[in-house]
């Protein structure tokens, strides 16, 4: 029942001037789209790859009614040149592979050839028309599918990609051994028109997806990373700190927190310039990110203020932690700036055993150590004493 004439109750000529009409659709969705986000380049790239994918369907479709060079030569150059630049912008977007996008055009200006010197009977035409068609999908289908942290939108993707290359694959054979012409309604010409035509969808809305998924990432990157310093910004560092607490409490394991301040930053600006001032920041923050662990959580609370959270980190771990960043600071070297001498106050909060305690709270007796810390001439580490929270004189000079 649902058979070849089911799906295509008409002659394949008319599913080609469907591909095309599709291909237009597409195009306009990804010109809408560019003028809200995606990166302009690349939509360019595939809506011109895509138009010339169209114009080879219309000329196709237009069979008989048009001259054969038109209908044949031509039409076949621009598919495989619309293929190559859609496969390459694909690749290059995910996959970063240099030579294998100009293989790509390789390969189309080889097709190109090969469908004027081999495609000399109407069985061979498609035989080699539709091998150059699987040539250009099936390495692009593997190098996106194998792409490092390919994405399930990638793989899906690249499974149309193969299934462009098998259903290719089995119409150059109905071309070649069973001497099919380009509008015989048999099985493999039927699948690789239909497949032809869920790629013209499906690829399309992958590419759209695709670069809806890297402004997405960039939206993220750019609502948590702090933009001088490449660190977390306040808001994502108390999600993060709120995440790893949460964590360590449920395992029962240590935790301390150390609020880093800069000493006398101003004057580092008035006497350097505040664009100096950045660059000891960005250096400031290569030295401290040099010396903790990969899961401690390190984050600019704003201004010259940073805050890091040590999980699993008892108190003797952490004034260690503190004491070596406070000692690295004291040796920083800036760029353009060899004279700089530059040194930070860190007031450290220990989780108390007896639990109890939240991020806020705990933030606040560190707060207090490191007002301890100024207090007690800057360039040193207290740390917050455990009895009494948030009294000054608790604290603990080390
Ligand atoms: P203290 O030792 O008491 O902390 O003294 P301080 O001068 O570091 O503290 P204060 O809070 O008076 O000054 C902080 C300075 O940090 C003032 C502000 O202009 C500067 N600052 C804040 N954010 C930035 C920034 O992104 N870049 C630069 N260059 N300076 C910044
Ligand atoms: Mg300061
Ligand atoms: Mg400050």
């Amino acid at each position: 029942m649902f058979g070849f004439d089911y799906f295509v109750p008409f002659d394949l000529r008319t599913l080609f001037r469907l591909i095309f009409i599709t291909d237009l659709v597409v195009c306009a969705m990804l010109l809408a789209y560019r003028e809200q986000g995606g990166e302009r380049r690349l939509v360019h790239h595939f809506v011109l790859a895509r138009v010339l994918h169209a114009a080879g369907c219309l000329l196709i479709g237009l069979r008989g009614d048009i001259p054969a060079w038109a209908s044949v030569d031509v039409a076949n150059t621009f598919m495989y040149f619309g293929f190559a630049l859609e496969l390459s912008t694909m690749v290059g977007m995910r996959a970063k592979h240099r030579v294998l996008s100009w293989l790509f055009f390789l390969v189309a200006a080889i097709g190109s050839l090969a469908i004027i010197v081999v495609g000399t009977s109407a069985g061979r035409l498609v035989g080699v028309a539709s091998l150059s068609v699987a040539a250009l999908f099936a390495p692009a289908a593997v190098v996106v599918a194998i792409a490092p942290g390919a994405s399930r939108l990638q793989r899906a993707i690249a499974a149309v990609y193969a299934a462009m290359a098998l259903s290719f694959l089995a119409r150059a054979y109905s071309g070649f051994v069973e001497g099919h012409s380009t509008f015989d309604r048999n099985l493999e010409q039927f699948l690789g028109l239909i497949v032809m035509y869920a790629y013209a969808v499906a690829g399309g809305i992958g590419f759209l997806l695709l670069m809806k998924e890297d402004d997405d990432r960039r939206l993220r990157h750019a609502a948590t990373i702090d933009s001088l310093t490449g660190i977390l910004n306040r808001g994502a560092f108390f999600a993060a700190a709120r995440t790893a607490m949460e964590t360590g409490a449920r395992a029962g394991r240590p935790l301390a927190l150390l609020m880093v301040d800069v000493d006398h930053f101003k004057r580092i600006n008035d006497t350097y310039g505040h664009p100096a001032g950045d660059r000891v920041l960005q250096a400031l923050v290569r030295v401290i990110a040099g010396g903790i662990r990969p899961a401690d959580v390190f984050g600019r609370l704003g201004g010259e203020e940073f805050a890091v959270l040590l999980p699993d980190a008892a108190r003797g771990d952490a004034v260690v932690v503190a004491e070596r960043i406070r000692l690295s600071v004291r040796g920083l070297v800036v760029s353009d700036l060899p004279q700089i001498s530059c040194s930070i106050s860190i007031g450290c909060a220990v989780l108390r055993p007896q639990g109890g305690e939240d991020l806020d709270l705990l933030m606040s007796r560190g707060d207090e150590a490191l007002y301890d810390a100024k207090h007690n001439g800057r360039d040193c580490v207290i740390v917050a004493g455990d009895a009494a929270a948030a009294a000054p004189s608790d604290a603990v000079k080390v």
